[in-house]
């Protein structure tokens, strides 16, 4: 059988040796692959430039996994896996859930894996630096975002059993990205059972998990370190809009004095309801939509000392980045007038295309409209376990920056 093979474009080449994984169909001159084949990637002049990931469908038609002639083995998936896990271990995570597979930050593009511990489980920790020991009392979920990606799902669950023991596995395969893959959408049990509900701990705060509803595959994990910085400057009246299940709200409720938090979504201010109380912390949990309850705050006259705003991604694309920088510039303006002296606002975007520049002069320019000096005291990002790729934007997509107003 020859091996499936796929010419580029100079353009292509460019792209590839800039270390970029995706090259473009438009790229493409020559394809002699099918759907998820790994595929030799030649220059025109017959170079080999890598092996890659081909989908038939998606505009992104090469993901690239190694340079020059290293062969995309079984083996070399799994050693990647290996390493991003091992990585994980040294992080000294607060939490017994977080990502152990970041896509394209780990060189393994289109391939999410998450592990949610059971804090009732026995998952121990071995008091050397926070290494988790032992995840066989927990679950995984796979998410396999490629046409590529879905046929090395046996090799990935198989190393993934061996190397975990977890007592379960979940593919998450329900994104909307799988679509432009032509790939079917769908939850399952690939292994083991997995209950309605996982006991996660993080920060020191317990969540009931839905891992086969809740969004992304059940957290938001990649809030956990910002929440961790929001905590340390929390104080006072606190506002958390867009509060999900609450991981902003409980990892600060009990540094301030009172705390609302506001979500479009009855599902969400239910379980944040019940979170809050499993947790012994007093929230006020309201249904409503953030760009109305900050204007009705506004005529109110009420006044907070922390708030934070960690809106849905509103730019999905480039079309609707104009859209998106009003929305983001609307509910900046709204928190920095409802915000008292030496307060701080936690604001964030988790679209791709507002990039930290542009988040940042999103908020000066509210900060000029609602005539406030304001400081950023610190900028961050995703969490740690899950890396940005350098020279790949499209890799960091979380920005978070905690600001005070000064007089
Ligand atoms: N802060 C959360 C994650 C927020 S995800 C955490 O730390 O876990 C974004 C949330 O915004 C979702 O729960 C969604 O239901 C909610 N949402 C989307 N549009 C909204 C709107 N206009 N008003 C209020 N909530 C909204």
């Amino acid at each position: 059988m020859p091996v499936p093979t796929v010419v580029i474009s100079s353009r292509g080449e460019e792209r590839q040796r800039s270390g970029h994984p995706w090259i473009y169909r438009s790229d493409l001159l020559e394809a002699d692959a099918a759907a998820g084949d790994r595929v030799l990637v030649r220059s025109r002049r017959g170079r080999t430039l890598g092996s890659a990931l081909y989908s038939d469908r998606s505009q992104i038609a090469l993901r690239m996994l190694t340079d020059g002639e290293t062969p995309a083995s079984d083996e070399l998936i799994v050693q990647r896996i290996e390493a991003a896990i091992g990585f994980r271990d040294t992080l000294n995570i607060d939490a017994t859930a977080y990502r152990l597979v970041h896509g394209e930050g780990d060189r393994l593009p289109s391939l999410v894996i998450d592990y949610y511990g059971d804090s009732h489980g026995d998952d121990q920790r071995d008091g050397h630096g926070g290494r988790t020991a032992d995840r066989s009392g927990g679950y995984v979920v796979v998410q396999a975002q490629s046409q590529g990606m879905d046929r090395l799902t046996p090799v990935v669950v198989s190393y993934l059993q061996d190397r975990l023991r977890p007592r379960g596995i979940l593919a998450r395969n329900d994104s909307r990205a799988r679509l432009l893959e032509g790939l079917d959408r769908q939850v399952e049990v690939l292994a083991g059972h997995v209950p309605d509900t996982v006991d996660v701990r993080e920060l020191g705060v317990a969540y009931d998990v839905d891992l086969r509803h809740g969004q992304k595959t059940g957290l938001f994990l990649d809030q956990r370190e910002n929440r961790a910085a929001a905590a340390l400057y929390a104080h006072g009246r606190l506002l958390d809009c867009f509060s999900y299940h609450g991981g902003f709200a409980l990892a600060l409720a009990h540094r301030c004095r009172n705390t609302i938090a506001i979500d479009i979504s009855a599902d969400a201010v239910a379980r944040l309801g019940a979170n809050a109380q499993r947790n012994g912390r007093i929230v006020d949990a309201r249904e409503g939509n953030v760009f109305d309850e900050l204007r009705a705050f506004e005529r109110a006259g009420e006044r907070f000392d922390t708030i934070v705003l960690d809106p849905p991604a509103f730019a999905k694309n480039k079309a609707s980045l104009e859209k998106a920088v009003t929305g983001y510039k609307d509910i900046n303006l709204r928190a920095l007038k409802l915000l008292d002296k030496n307060g701080i606002l936690i604001s964030c975007s988790c679209s791709y295309h507002v990039s930290e520049a542009l988040l940042a002069e999103i908020v000066y320019d509210a900060a000029v409209d609602a005539r406030v000096h304001v400081t950023v005291v610190e900028k961050r990002m995703q969490g740690r376990d899950h890396p940005v790729l350098l020279g790949v934007p499209e890799t960091y997509y979380l920005k978070c920056l905690v600001l005070r107003r000064i007089d």
